[in-house]
């Protein structure tokens, strides 16, 4: 007979019940082949299929060594993009591992949204990898934090979650609490860029207690996507004004031109 759980349970029968809830699920995941967050084939092992995989598009040099936006030939070393020469952001440098397309979308909604954490290592280990530069030079790690109800509602912060592996693969460790996001801002898919930047103003916020983390400190904020910039621009400025040393910007997928292509 199935045991009944609307009767009165011994709390030593729930924890059992508990712990063959997880062990079955352990099964069910190594049972159930996963699928490709992208084009939902089922593939071998976790990640993406091998024909998305060929299609994803990781950012190399050439690009502006200030905004890390790839150049489609070779202008020379140290030339920057007309984007960083015309409207120079608060941060430092930024880097990311793929162009925002199809399948970065796919992947980066997949973890946010779609409760795919085991995608994170991976996509981690990629911006650690695009980031080196930048992470031989830092203090910290400053993921971007989330409005403490959207925590609640997801129940974890992806940019954590990638600046968990990042940290890992770097042995740079994670500044946690340097920042906080003190206003709950609405999302920003569907907003101009100026609206964006007036969305995101007096957002985010060093706190007392995460100040010692941040003066003087080189530290890299890390995030899942940089479209306008507008979220990682208030990240920098907080830390800026807290007194860090430095600011640059890791994420796993940024767009590459942030005139035409839209989320
Ligand atoms: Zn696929």
């Amino acid at each position: 007979m199935p045991p009944s759980f609307s009767m009165p349970v011994p709390s030593t029968i729930k924890h059992a019940a508990g712990a063959l809830r997880a062990v079955l699920r352990t099964a069910l995941d190594i049972a159930l082949p996963q699928l490709c967050p992208s084009c939902r084939e089922t593939v071998e092992g976790r990640g993406l299929c091998a024909s998305c995989w060929s299609k994803l598009s990781f950012i190399t040099r050439p690009y502006c060594e200030r905004l890390g936006i790839p150049f489609v030939y070779d202008p020379g070393p140290g030339i920057l993009s007309m984007e960083a020469i015309a409207d120079p952001p608060s941060y430092n440098r930024a880097r990311a591992a793929v162009r925002f397309d199809e399948i970065s979308r796919a992947l980066v909604h997949a973890l946010k949204y779609g409760d795919r954490l085991d995608l994170a290592p991976m996509m981690g280990r990629w911006i650690a990898f695009a980031g080196r530069e930048l992470l031989a030079e830092a203090d910290a790690l400053v993921p971007v934090p989330l409005h403490w109800r959207r925590l609640w509602a997801r129940r974890f912060n992806q940019s954590a979650m990638l600046a968990a592996t990042i940290s890992a693969e770097s042995g740079v460790p994670i500044a946690a609490g340097a920042l906080k996001r003190v206003k709950a801002t609405v999302q920003q898919v569907g907003l101009s860029r100026a609206e964006r930047g007036d969305n995101i103003q007096g957002a985010f916020k060093v706190p007392d207690a995460g100040k010692p983390a941040v003066a003087g400190r080189r530290l890299v904020l890390v995030d899942d996507v940089l479209t306008s910039g507008a979220t990682v621009e208030g990240c920098a400025k907080a830390l800026l004004r807290a007194g860090a040393a430095n600011v640059d910007v890791l994420v796993f997928a940024r767009v590459a031109d942030p005139g035409r292509t839209s989320i």
